[in-house]
C-alpha cells in the first residue's frame, strides 16, 4: 500500500509517500520537510498564523516535489494520512484540509495520524524494527514522556514532564545565553566543544521514585551560571555541556527505571531530542549494559517530518481505519485514547 503522508501541526510541512510492500527503510520512497524556522525566527518563537499561512503555500508544491522524487503520480496512491492533532488548529486544518480533498477527489481511503504516535513509530520505518511490547521514550518541543507500548495503538503512559518538556528545556536554555531561535541543536552542538562537569546540575527528580521529568529547574540553573559567569564563548560551550549531561543523564536513568518497571528489554526513542548524539550514546550503553536493546529513528526522522505520518498512517489503513468525511482536527489529544491498530477499528 503506497500511502502519501502530511504533516503540519506546526512549523514544518512534511510530506512522503511510504509503500508497505518494500520492508523497512525501503518503504520510505521519498520524503521532503519544509522548515519555516526563518519565518518565525524575529518573533523567537511559532507565530500559529503565520505558520497556518505558510503551509497553505508550501503544502501543494512538496506534495508535487515528493510525489515525483518517488517517481509516482497521484494515480499510484492507496490512501492518504494527515496529521489530525495535536499541535495548532490553524495548522493542522491546513494539512487535514488538503489530504481530505485529495483522498476524496481521488476516491481514496484517509486517516488522520495522531502526531505523537507519528513520533513514537518512527523508528519502525528502520531496517530490524522492534516488536511491541517496548518502551518508548518520546522527547520532543512538546512533550517528555516515557510511554508503554503493549501493541501498536495501545499506549499507557508510565511518566510525564510536569512542566518544560526536554527540547523545550534545549531552547530556552539556549536562547537565555543569547543563541537564536530555535537554540536546541546549536546548544547541542556547542555542547560537543565545551568541558564537562565544570558546572555542577542537578538531574532533576531522579531522587525520588517515580517516572515523571521537570526540566523547568535546569533551566534556571543555566540563567543563574550564565548570569554570573564571565560570559566567554567557552563559558557558554561549558554550560551547554553541562546543562545537556544533566538532561541526558536524567533521562537515560527514567528510561532504565520504567524498563525495570515494565520488565521490557526494548527501548525505543523518538522526537527531535533523540537526534541528540550524547543521548544516543548514552542510551545504546545502558541498553547494552542491560543486554538489551535502543532504536532511534535516523537523526532526520527524528523532528518533524511526513514520512512517520505516511508510515503510522499506513499501518492504521492497513488495519482498514478510515477518517470520516469531514475535515475535523483535535488540537489536544491524549494518545492513550486511541484504538489499537489490530482490531480495525473504523470511524
Ligand atoms: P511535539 O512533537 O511535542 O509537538 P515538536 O514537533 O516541536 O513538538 P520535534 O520537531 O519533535 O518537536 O522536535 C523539536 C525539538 O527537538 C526542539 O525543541 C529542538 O530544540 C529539539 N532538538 C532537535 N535536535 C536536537 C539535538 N540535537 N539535541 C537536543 N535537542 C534537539
Ligand atoms: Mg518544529
Ligand atoms: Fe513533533
Amino acid at each position: 500500500m503506497k500511502v502519501l503522508g502530511i504533516e503540519s501541526s506546526c512549523d514544518e510541512t512534511g510530506v512522503a509517500v511510504y509503500d508497505t510492500a518494500l520492508p523497512g527503510a525501503a518503504g520510505l520512497r521519498a520524503h521532503a520537510v519544509y522548515s519555516q524556522i526563518a519565518l518565525h525566527a524575529e518573533y523567537g518563537g511559532v507565530v500559529p498564523e503565520l505558520a497556518s499561512r505558510d503551509h497553505v503555500r508550501k503544502l501543494l508544491p512538496l506534495i508535487r516535489q515528493t510525489l515525483a522524487e518517488a517517481d509516482l503520480t497521484t494515480r499510484d496512491l492507496d490512501g492518504v494520512a494527515y496529521t489530525a492533532g495535536p499541535g495548532l488548529v490553524g495548522a493542522l486544518l491546513v494539512g487535514a484540509g488538503v489530504a481530505r480533498s485529495l483522498a476524496w477527489a481521488l476516491d481514496l481511503p484517509a486517516v488522520g495520524v495522531h502526531h505523537m504516535e507519528g513520533h513514537l513509530l518512527a523508528p519502525l520505518m528502520e531496517d530490524d524494527p522492534p516488536q511491541a511490547p517496548f518502551v518508548a521514550l518520546l522527547v520532543s518541543g512538546g512533550h517528555s514522556q516515557l510511554v508503554a507500548v503493549d501493541a501498536i495503538g495501545r499506549y499507557r503512559l508510565l511518566g510525564d514532564t510536569l512542566d518544560d518538556a526536554a527540547g523545550e528545556a534545549f531552547d530556552k536554555s539556549a536562547k537565555l545565553m543569547g543563541l537564536p531561535y530555535p537554540g536546541g541543536p546549536q546548544l547541542a552542538a556547542l555542547a560537543q566543544t565545551g568541558t564537562p562537569g565544570r558546572f555542577k546540575f542537578p538531574r532533576p527528580m531522579t531522587d525520588r521514585p517515580g517516572l515523571d521529568f521537570s526540566f523547568s529547574g535546569l533551566k534556571t540553573q543555566v540563567l543563574l551560571a550564565w548570569r554570573d559567569s564571565d560570559q566567554s564563548d567557552s563559558t557558554r560551550a561549558d554550560i551547554a555541556r553541562s546543562f545537556e549531561d544533566a538532561v541526558v543523564d536524567t533521562l537515560a536513568i527514567k528510561c532504565e527505571r520504567a524498563l525495570d518497571a515494565t520488565g521490557s528489554k526494548v527501548l525505543v526513542v523518538a522526537g527531535g531530542v533523540g537526534a541528540n548524539t550524547r543521548l544516543r550514546e548514552k542510551l545504546r550503553a545502558m541498553a547494552a549494559k542491560r543486554g538489551g536493546r535502543v532504536c532511534f529513528p535516523r537523526p532526520e526522522l527524528c523532528t518533524d517530518n511526513g514520512a512517520m505520518i505516511a508510515f503510522a498512517g499506513a499501518l492504521r489503513l492497513e488495519a482498514g481505519e478510515r477518517a470520516g468525511p469531514s475535515v475535523f482536527v483535535t488540537p489536544r489529544w491524549d494518545m492513550a485514547t486511541l484504538p489499537a491498530v489490530e482490531t480495525g477499528v473504523t470511524h
